[in-house]
C-alpha cells in the first residue's frame, strides 16, 4: 500500500491522476472475448481489469434451485489473488460474497426472467486488477455480456461511485482516493436513471450525497454512451454489408449445389445413380401398371350389371326372410326324398308280384279287402296278431325256410322296418326261436320277417310262383 499523499486534489482543481472531480476514468469495452460463453465482456476502467463471462438461459443445476415460474440469476464476484497488491486470498469472502448479493439485485429489475422459468442466467466476474470500483467496473462489464448474451432486458445497468476526497466530493474514485479518502458511494441505475443499487462507505451529510448522485448520473450516462456503442459495433451491421454478405452466401450455395463429387467417392456415386435409375424405371412401371389396371376397370361394363344384381338379392332377401328360404328348401328336399321312397318301394312291390297280381291289388278294395294276399297286409297281421307258443313258431318258420329261402326280392327297406316292429312286439320265446334259427347252415338261413308269417301256404305259393 502506497504512502498517504500529502494532498488528493491540487491547488488548481484537479486530482492526483489529472481528472477533474466530475470524471470519470478512461474505459476500454471489448465485447465477445469469450468463445464458450453466451456472452461476455473484458473492460478495463483506469487500471481496472474485469473480464465477465454470461451463460444462459440454461437448466438450472441442482434442480432445487429452479423456480418454477421464472429464472434464478446468479452472480458470482471474484477478485483473482493477483488482482491486489497484496495478495487476494482465493475462495469466496465476506466482501466477495456481499459484492455478488448487491450486484445480482442491480441486475433484477431489467432481466426479464420471468420468460426462461427453471432455468438459470449465471454471471462470472473474475476482477483481474483491482484499483477501486471493481464492484461497478463488474456491474457495467457485467451488462454489455448480458447484452452480448443475448439476454431479454429492459435496459442497459450503468454503475458508477462517487466520494469525498479533500472535503470535495468527486466521481469515481482511483485506488488512493478510496483508500485515503473520507467516503464512498457507489451507485447502479437502469437508463431511465432508476437506481438499482447504492452502498456507501464513510459519511457524507444529504447535501454531499444529493450533488454526489448528480455526479454519478453524468457518470452513468458516459459510461453507458460507452456501453451502447460497443453494443451497436457488434450488432447493428450497415446495409450495405448485409448485402455484400448475403451475396456471398448465396454464391457459396450454388457453388455447393453445382460442385462435383470428389474422386475418391466417385465409385459410391456411381453406385448410387445407377441405383436411383433402377428406383426410377421401377417407378414408371409401376405406374403403367396401374393406370393399365385403371384401364380395365373402367372398360368392364359387368359393373354395373353387378350391382343391380346384388340390390336385387338384396331385395329379396328382404322380402322374404332367410330362414323362410331355409325351410322351403328342407321342405322340398323333404318330399324328393319322399317321393323317391315311395317310387323305390312300389318298385319292389312290383318285383315281388306277377303283373296281374298288381294290376289286382292296385285298387283300394283289394288292398283293404278280406282277401288281402299282399306283402303290407301280411306285416300288418304279424304285428297284430297276439304271440305265439315258440313250438309252433318253431314250425313255421321251418316252413318259412324251405318255401321262400330263395326270394331274393324280399329284402326291401319296408320289410326290414316290419322285423324290426316284431322285434320289439315280439316275446322273449320268438326272440329265442329266431337266434336259433339264425345258427342254421348257410343255404338254410332266411332273413326277413316271412319266417313267421302267420298262414304257411299262402308263403308257399309266392315261393312256388317264384320258382
Ligand atoms: N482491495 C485489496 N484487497 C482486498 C480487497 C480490496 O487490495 O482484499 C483493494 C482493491 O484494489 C479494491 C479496493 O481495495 O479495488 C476497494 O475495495 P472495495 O471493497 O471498496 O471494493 P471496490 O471499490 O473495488 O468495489
Amino acid at each position: 500500500m502506497s504512502d498517504k499523499p500529502e494532498k488528493l486534489i491540487t491547488d488548481d482543481g484537479l486530482r492526483l491522476d489529472g481528472r477533474r472531480a466530475d470524471e470519470i476514468r478512461p474505459m476500454k469495452i471489448e465485447i465477445g472475448v469469450l468463445s464458450r460463453a453466451d456472452g461476455s465482456c473484458y473492460l478495463e476502467w483506469g487500471r481496472n481489469k474485469i473480464l465477465v463471462g454470461v451463460f444462459g438461459p440454461r437448466e438450472a443445476h441442482p434442480r432445487r434451485s429452479q423456480r418454477a415460474d421464472t429464472a434464478v440469476i446468479r452472480y458470482k464476484y471474484n477478485m483473482a489473488s493477483f488482482s491486489v497488491e497484496d495478495r487476494a486470498r482465493p475462495g469466496p469472502s465476506r466482501r466477495s460474497i456481499e459484492i455478488s448479493k448487491v450486484s445480482r439485485e442491480a441486475f433484477e429489475p431489467v432481466i426479464m426472467a420471468e420468460l426462461f422459468p427453471k432455468t438459470a442466467i449465471d454471471i462470472f466476474v473474475e476482477v483481474l486488477q483491482a484499483d477501486a470500483g471493481t464492484r461497478t467496473a463488474a456491474i457495467n462489464a457485467s451488462s454489455v455480456a448480458l447484452a452480448d448474451a443475448g439476454i431479454p432486458m429492459k435496459g442497459l445497468i450503468t454503475s458508477c461511485a462517487f466520494g469525498k476526497i479533500d472535503g470535495k466530493i468527486v466521481l469515481d474514485l482511483n485506488k488512493d482516493e478510496d483508500n485515503y479518502g473520507d467516503a464512498d458511494f457507489p451507485v447502479a441505475m437502469t437508463q431511465d436513471g432508476e437506481i438499482t443499487l447504492v452502498q456507501m462507505d464513510g459519511h457524507l451529510t444529504p447535501e454531499e450525497i444529493r450533488e454526489g448522485l448528480e455526479l454519478v448520473k453524468k457518470g452513468c450516462k458516459e459510461i453507458l454512451e460507452i456501453q451502447q456503442a460497443v453494443l451497436r459495433k457488434k450488432f447493428e451491421t450497415p446495409m450495405g454489408e448485409l448485402a455484400e454478405e448475403a451475396a456471398e452466401t448465396s454464391n457459396t450455395e450454388n457453388e455447393v449445389v453445382e460442385a462435383e463429387a470428389p474422386l475418391e467417392y466417385a465409385s459410391k456415386v456411381a453406385v448410387v445413380e445407377e441405383a436411383l435409375k433402377e428406383t426410377e424405371e421401377f417407378e414408371d412401371a409401376v405406374s403403367e401398371d396401374i393406370s393399365e389396371a385403371g384401364a380395365v376397370t373402367e372398360a368392364v361394363p359387368e359393373l354395373d350389371e353387378l350391382e343391380e344384381i346384388i340390390k336385387e338379392a338384396e331385395a329379396g332377401i328382404e322380402e322374404e326372410t332367410i330362414e323362410e328360404v331355409i325351410e322351403s328348401e328342407i321342405e322340398e328336399k323333404a318330399e324328393e326324398d319322399e317321393a323317391d321312397f315311395e317310387a323305390s318301394f312300389e318298385a319292389s312291390f312290383e318285383e315281388v308280384s306277377e303283373p296281374d297280381e298288381v294290376e289286382e291289388l292296385e285298387p283300394e278294395e283289394a288292398v283293404s279287402g278280406e282277401e288281402e294276399t299282399g306283402f303290407e297286409s301280411e306285416i300288418e297281421e304279424f304285428v297284430e296278431e297276439e304271440p305265439q307258443p315258440a313250438e309252433e313258431l318253431q314250425v313255421e318258420e321251418e316252413a318259412g325256410i324251405e318255401e321262400a329261402a330263395s326270394e331274393e326280392t324280399l329284402e326291401s327297406e319296408p320289410e326290414v322296418e316290419s322285423e324290426a316292429e316284431s322285434r320289439e312286439e315280439a316275446p322273449a320265446e320268438e326272440l329265442e326261436a329266431e337266434e336259433e334259427s339264425v345258427e342254421e347252415p348257410e343255404e338254410e338261413k332266411c332273413e326277413g320277417p316271412w319266417k313267421v308269417v302267420k298262414d304257411p301256404s299262402e308263403s308257399g305259393s309266392r315261393g312256388e310262383k317264384d320258382e
